[in-house]
């Protein structure tokens, strides 16, 4: 007899998979242990063949485009960041961990209009941005912290994350430009879904049944 064919999903960790957690659970996907309460990165479920992958929401696109997971739940801004969308499909706005992907700078600071530098963790939407408008940028890649890099003179904006805007505040901060409206989206691998098909086609229907309910 052939293995039975498994299902592995991954899931952005934080706050995204506390969100999805509640949705994966009505959808009959639930681990066989508290990933809270636990180091490992790999989960069974109760629901056989189907286990969960806890990632880095940039390596969950990655992840799904090389097929080392069938199934991936990341923020749109990852997706937009990644770039390898013809690698996997996007079937399902899960609806969770909203926010907006927006520009920045010092509190009452006039935009400039010659060449601006940009610190950010999102260099390849920035590049296309900023282009799209005609601007010349300079690039400064940061992983974190970037709300820091206006006041100290890294940077004269910022492209980042903003939900109540808190932290932007805190830094002396304010929103200037929405890039997009982030959302935290299921991705399906391409060739997983013709493989796999009968497995993945109902963890679809559940997922978008609930998502539909909770709307
Ligand atoms: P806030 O102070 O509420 O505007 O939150 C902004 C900070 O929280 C940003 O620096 C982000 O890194 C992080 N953040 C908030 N919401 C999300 C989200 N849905 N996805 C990723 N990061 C987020």
């Amino acid at each position: 007899m052939s293995p039975q064919p498994t299902l592995t999903l991954a899931v952005t960790k934080g706050r995204i998979l506390g969100e999805a957690l509640p949705l994966l659970a009505r959808a009959g996907i639930v681990p066989t242990e508290d990933i809270a309460a636990s180091r490992k990165l790999v989960f069974e479920t109760q629901r056989p063949g189907v286990r969960i992958l806890v990632l880095r929401g940039s390596d969950v696109p990655t992840y799904v485009q090389f097929g080392a997971a069938d199934l991936g739940v990341a923020g749109k801004d990852m997706l937009l960041e990644h770039g390898g969308g013809e690698f996997y499909y996007e079937p399902i706005d899960l609806g969770i961990a909203r926010c907006r992907l927006m520009t920045a700078g010092p509190i009452g600071g006039a935009p400039r209009s010659g060449r601006l530098r940009v610190a950010t963790k999102y260099v390849n939407v920035a590049r296309r941005y900023y282009a799209a408008r005609g601007r010349q940028v300079d690039l400064v890649k940061l992983y974190g912290g970037m709300e820091v890099a206006p006041v100290i003179g890294l940077a004269d904006e910022i492209v980042d994350i903003v939900d109540t805007g808190t932290t932007l505040t805190a830094n002396r901060l304010e929103a200037r430009e929405l890039i997009a409206d982030i959302s935290s989206r299921l991705i399906v691998n391409k060739g997983a879904l013709k493989t796999k098909f009968a497995l993945i086609q109902p963890l679809l229907d559940g997922l978008r049944q609930v998502v539909g309910a909770a709307r």
